[in-house]
């Protein structure tokens, strides 16, 4: 079984741009090359995104693709190469089959997360979640994974409740990327 980290995508991994597909808007965050770090350790990195606008009819999946083939692009320019990207694109609200219906994918829920692990060989309880809302941490520790948060402002709604309080809180990605290594380089002198 291999070890990951499932990334939130818009706020976590690139600056947020809601319902965006356009590839000249996407923009990583500061320090994200930091993972390098993580991927050289063993860890598997994951994209795990909401995509709601697929079933509101914002846009469709090769107009997402094309964004997120552009993030994928700019992440290998510094060396962070994600294994896959696993999007819900579902909406109870939306109104574009076949994606306008409940599902089990769309965070808090851990549908997403549970179906990349299963797909990929990967054990969620030595894997880790990184979002910048609740809703990622919830869908974190539902699937099993230890979770940051991101406190970056783009979490409005401090509700906490017990699947939704994170195991760490961290300022950005790279700081929580350095908290993970740091994690592990204490296991390894301890063992
Ligand atoms: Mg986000
Ligand atoms: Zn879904």
């Amino acid at each position: 079984m291999q070890k990951a980290i499932f990334i939130d995508k818009d706020g976590t991994l690139i600056k947020d741009v809601p319902y965006n597909v356009d590839p000249d808007l996407v923009e990583l965050v500061p320090g994200c090359e930091r993972l390098r770090s993580l991927q050289d350790i063993g860890y598997k990195l994951i994209v795990v995104s909401n995509q709601p606008g697929l079933a509101l009819g914002y846009f469709t999946e090769a107009q997402l693709m094309k964004a997120v083939n552009r993030m994928f692009q700019l992440l290998a320019e510094k060396e962070v190469y994600p294994l896959a990207f696993y999007f819900c694109p579902h909406a109870a609200t939306g109104t574009i089959r076949p994606y306008n219906h409940a599902c089990g994918c769309r965070k808090p829920l851990p549908g997403i997360i549970l179906r990349a692990a299963e797909d990929l060989g990967i054990d969620p309880s030595s894997s880790w979640m990184i979002g910048d809302i609740f809703d990622d941490v919830e869908a974190g520790n539902r699937a099993g994974c230890q979770t940051i948060l991101i406190d970056n402002g783009n979490e409005t709604e401090w509700r906490i409740d017990q699947f939704r309080e994170p195991h760490y809180v961290r300022t950005n990605l790279s700081e929580a990327a350095r908290m993970i290594l740091q994690k592990n380089t204490y296991h390894d002198l301890h063992l």
